[in-house]
């Protein structure tokens, strides 16, 4: 059993909630970085793998408890993976500003322009790490992927950041036309979380 007391890299209250849910019948209880002043991570990592580590690394560092980490984004097929690690600041401005979701879907438009749905392939990449302290020299790393297809419009508003451009065949809508229920339960960050708490049992970590 790891301590029962975890910390999650993330200030987002919607993945925060993911994670309650998800640890609600284990004895572990989790609690946001920000209620340590944890420092922000320099990620400067050059793939989501190591983005994650670098965030619960930086996270077990200045709290003293294991760690949990994401890092997540979209590839494009297309585009060679782009935007990937960069998916949040694609569209930055000429001070390396991070813009707006909106700004970076009018860029993927586009740079995707007149392209037949054939060559509009991506996929949502979700990362997580678990360190058990900062010095862990095997982190619990999980990664899950969401296939899709670039919509050459927006479509439904639920959701965040690429949501209203990801097509899915399957549920014929887009991520932000998804209740968030099923999206959480199918996402890239879903599944996961679900392999997360897997390997975690598998490890005899959460019993
Ligand atoms: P982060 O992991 O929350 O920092 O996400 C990085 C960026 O990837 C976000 O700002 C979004 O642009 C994109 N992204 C990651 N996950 C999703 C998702 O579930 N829907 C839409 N965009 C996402």
């Amino acid at each position: 059993m790891i301590h029962p007391e975890l910390v999650i890299a993330s200030g987002n209250a919607g993945k925060l909630k993911e994670f309650q849910q998800l640890f609600a019948e284990t004895e572990i209880r989790i609690h946001p970085q920000s209620q340590y002043d944890v420092p922000e991570a320099i990620e400067d990592g050059l793939s989501f793998i190591e983005n994650a580590i670098i965030k619960a690394r930086n996270a077990a560092r200045h709290t003293g408890l294991p760690a949990i980490a994401d890092d997540s984004g979209l590839e494009v097929e297309a585009l060679n993976g782009a935007p990937g690690i960069y998916s949040a600041r694609f569209n930055e401005d000429a001070n390396g500003v991070r813009t707006s979701d909106e700004a970076n879907n009018e860029k993927l438009l586009s740079l995707l322009k007149g392209k037949p749905e054939s060559e509009r392939a991506a996929s949502f990449v979700c990362a997580l790490a678990f360190m058990r302290h900062e010095k862990d020299p095997s982190p619990v790393v999980c990664v899950a992927r969401w296939d899709g297809i670039i919509l050459a419009e927006p479509r439904g508003t639920n959701g965040f950041g690429y949501d209203p451009l990801f097509y899915l065949p399957d549920y014929s809508c887009a991520s932000a036309e998804l209740d968030r229920v099923v999206k959480n339960r199918i996402s890239h960050r879903g599944q996961a979380l679900q392999l997360l708490l897997a390997q975690l049992n598998d490890l005899g970590l959460t019993a």
